[in-house]
């Protein structure tokens, strides 16, 4: 076993190619199974394929005195080879063909395309094999696949001679383990991995998972560490990969005890290094906050407290002017001036220098009592600044004084990482649920610490409470979620998304089970209302794999803006290949069978069907099956007609105008609100692919009212006369409960009547007119609309999809 090389070959495929991105870019949108109960998308599949298959490489065949160069191009190999293990799959979706396995005809499709149905050429090799391995490998990549599942066919390549022969068991490996994972998660992943590399070899470790999902992610990633020997003195193995309450990796057995103390002592630096941690300080007001209640080394969060105070001087907050630059030989006292003036709002100094500079400033402040009380301090403060040469030995005296009493109050009361690890090594899934009065609003845990903490949307909203009912003023909350609160702040600004507004977070994963790349990346990409190339960037590609869900907090300003969230998440989602659930903050991660889920969604989504997506795409054609899951595909068409009919009518909220998913109120919405509905390219398709039957009927009745009342070319008004005559006569009709086969002897008469009154031709038939007649009411019950209610509400609808049709027909 060779520690250094699974990284090192994660850095060949991942870190410094195009291989993974070009992956998520080419087949993130298609679905890698057609049972969409244990679904993920083909590019999770290929990837996890290709990452399991790298590290069982790794650990088998890399010794612990060699390099991973002298295998570099069996990595290689390996890997496009399990990029391409799924070719007959990627070529079905993404070219339409019904190709049978991975056989030569196949690998050309893959390879050189033949040109679209309309001519345009298609690019070649949309995984960008050859630039990633080189070119001459066609047949040993072949080879390869073909033996990479079982029951292929592979009497095409029998003859062949490659040197990559021992690759194969590699193929196997890789694509069976991430298709047990598909369905059966890291339990499966560790028995399918004892079958075909022995139990002795394959570990582990179960934990349990926290109410808090980003400590979560930090726990398990720091485990990962320990087991790969990032972290710790000694490796264990190399990472397989990782559930969220569990790790396989192989390699030597890790003794919980010795694991559990490693983390407890790394944590506490490796939150610091990724966090940053602030006070609270504004020119009238100090609160530790979260920094006195971590556990960090003291010099660590004066420095933080320096620079709140270094931000309130140069920004001039509650005073008429603002410095320029803070000089460090006065910065360096400014912790203890927060805690002396601040926390502690001392009227007398140590010095008598200090106290009566401070009764001077106050004087000066005009206005009363309160108004003096509250603005002396950043006064104060800013004097000193100002005038720091004079006061320099008085300083040192005053930092002599207040700093033991300033560490003192940095010393945590409770020790919340600690906690953390206890839960995460021998906790319960639900912590022990205290009385009312001391039981944290978030997660539910025992607690003494009441925090009031102003704007930030959390405490603020009531909502926020999932359970225990707000009672008090003021909330408790546990040190857990206040740390997991302060980390959600950090995570909140990265992406430049306000906590104080309603949060709700989306996180996003590629599967359950996610195959373990060690690849170290700084950048956190913004993918929703992010920069659209950044999925291309193969560096957020890595950063994508690195946790087990990425954490992508948004905020949400009321029901249409938060459709407008959804539809981002849904590109996104198609996007980067990965399912995403939409939840709360402070609720553990749960994933799910559905592509998109969303446990907050709202009445409008639910009636428009975007409240989830089974799938990312349609079901393949080939499959005969009566099932129509909803899919990403479908619910961005649909987005995007809302959101160019809205436009078009300067809408404020596109998306909360429409009520179903049907053809006549969608061609409702878009005739009245778009003056050119009949025109749109991307409704017609819409029509044609999800709403097939309704269209042709609506079309049948146009060109039957065609037949009988001619072409109109004039008005609206004119073109929808005789559908407005036919339904008045339904409605009539029904109104005097006339039977079904005198209602329609009645409502071909009127329509009859009508047509011939404007008929100066002489043309208009009875059977023309039972014709149309017969046409619309096939049309209203296949739609359910044929009973009184129903079609009075929907008349004025009904008239604008037939006015839809009528012209799609001409
Ligand atoms: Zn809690």
């Amino acid at each position: 076993m060779n520690p250094d090389a699974a990284r090192e070959a994660h850095k060949t495929i991942v870190g410094s190619t195009d291989l993974y991105a070009n992956v998520i870019d080419a087949a993130g949108q298609y679905d890698a199974k057609v049972d969409s109960s244990a679904n993920s998308s083909l590019a999770a599949h290929i990837l996890n394929a290709v990452t399991v298959g790298v590290n069982a490489f790794v650990y088998e065949a890399v010794g612990e005195d060699e390099s991973l160069y002298d295998y570099e191009e069996d990595v290689r190999v390996l890997a496009a080879a399990l990029a391409l293990h799924d070719t007959n799959k990627f070529v079905r979706e993404a070219y339409d063909v019904d190709v049978d396995g991975n056989t030569s005809e196949t690998f050309d499709w893959y390879f050189d395309p033949e040109p679209a149905d309309d001519g345009t050429d298609r690019e070649g090799d949309p995984f960008g094999i050859e630039e990633f391995l080189g070119e001459g490998y066609r047949d040993d990549l072949q080879y390869l696949v073909q033996r990479t599942e079982l029951g292929e066919n592979s009497a095409e390549l029998r003859g062949l001679d490659t040197e990559f022969r021992g690759l194969e068991r590699y193929c196997r490996i890789g694509d069976s383990t991430a298709s047990v994972a598909l369905k059966q998660g890291s339990d499966g992943v560790y028995d399918q991995l004892s079958t075909l590399i022995g139990s002795d070899d394959v570990q582990r470790i179960e934990f349990t998972q926290l109410e808090q999902p980003i400590l979560n992610d930090t726990l398990l990633g720091m485990a990962k560490e320990v087991v790969a020997g990032e972290t710790g003195d000694r490796t264990y193995g190399v990472v397989i990969g990782s559930s969220s309450d569990s790790i396989v990796y192989l390699g030597d057995p890790v003794e919980r005890s010795e694991l559990k103390e490693i983390i407890a002592g790394h944590i506490p630096t490796k939150i610091n290094t990724e966090f940053e941690f602030d006070c609270k300080l504004g020119w009238n007001s100090f609160d530790y906050d979260i920094l006195g209640e971590i556990a960090l080394p003291p010099d660590r969060k004066e420095k933080n407290i320096r620079e709140a105070a270094e931000d309130l001087l140069l920004s001039g907050s509650g005073r008429d002017d603002s410095f320029e630059s803070i000089p460090d030989d006065f910065a360096e006292y400014l912790p203890v001036l927060i805690k002396a003036v601040y926390e502690d709002g001392w009227k007398e100094y140590p010095t008598e220098k200090l106290t009566n500079a401070f009764n001077e400033v106050y004087d000066s402040i005009e206005g009363g009592k309160s108004t003096k009380g509250q603005k002396v301090k950043v006064y104060f403060l800013a004097h000193l600044c100002k005038n720091h040469e004079g006061y320099k030995s008085d300083l040192k005296i005053l930092r002599e004084e207040v700093q033991p009493a300033l560490y003192e109050d940095l010393e945590p009361e409770m020790d919340a990482i600690g906690t953390v690890v206890d839960r995460f090594f021998d906790g319960r899934i639900a912590p022990d649920l205290g009385s009312k009065d001391e039981m944290c609003f978030l997660c539910g845990g025992q607690t003494d610490t009441k925090y009031q903490k102003g704007l930030s949307g959390i405490y603020r909203t009531q909502e926020y409470s999932r359970r225990v009912p707000p009672h008090a003023k003021y909330k408790s909350i546990c040190e857990v979620c206040n740390l997991e609160y302060a980390l959600l702040s950090d995570i909140c600004e990265r992406h430049d998304v306000s906590t104080n507004n309603s949060l709700e977070i989306a996180y996003f994963y590629f599967d359950d089970f996610l195959g373990d790349v060690r690849v170290r990346s700084n950048r956190v990409g913004n993918i929703v209302q992010g920069d659209g190339d950044e999925l291309d960037d193969p560096e957020v590609a890595s950063s994508l794999f690195q946790p087990q869900y990425f954490i992508q907090p948004m905020y949400v300003l009321d029901e249409n803006h938060r459709m407008a969230v959804v539809r981002q998440v849904m590109e996104a989602a198609r996007e980067s290949g990965m399912k995403v659930v939409v939840g709360r903050p402070f609720t553990r991660f749960e994933s799910a069978d559905a592509v998109f889920a969303d446990e907050e969604t709202t009445r409008p989504q639910e009636l428009l069907g975007l409240d989830e997506a089974e799938r990312f795409g349609p079901l393949p054609s080939f499959v005969q099956d009566d099932r129509t899951d909803s899919h990403l595909r479908r619910a961005l068409q649909l987005f995007k007609i809302m959101s160019m009919v809205g436009q078009d009518a300067n809408m404020s909220n596109p998306y909360l105008q429409l009520d179903r998913d049907t053809f006549h109120s969608i061609a409702d919405f878009a005739v009245v609100n778009h003056d050119h509905a009949v025109t749109l390219s991307d409704l017609e398709q819409y029509f044609e692919t999800y709403h097939t039957e309704a269209l042709m009927d609506m079309k049948t009745v146009a060109e039957r009212g065609i037949d009988l009342f001619g072409k109109q070319f004039d008005s609206k008004y004119k073109k929808t006369k005789i559908f407005r005559e036919a339904l008045d006569a339904f409605l009539s009709g029904k109104n005097q409960q006339m039977d079904d086969d005198r209602l329609i002897e009645y409502v071909e008469s009127q329509v009859y009547a009508a047509a011939d009154r404007e008929d100066y031709a002489g043309h208009v038939t009875t059977e023309e007119a039972a014709a149309f007649v017969a046409a619309i009411h096939e049309y209203l019950v296949e739609n359910d609309l044929y009973d009184l209610k129903k079609l009075s509400d929907w008349e004025n609808a009904l008239v604008n999809s037939y006015y839809y049709a009528y012209e799609q027909s001409l």
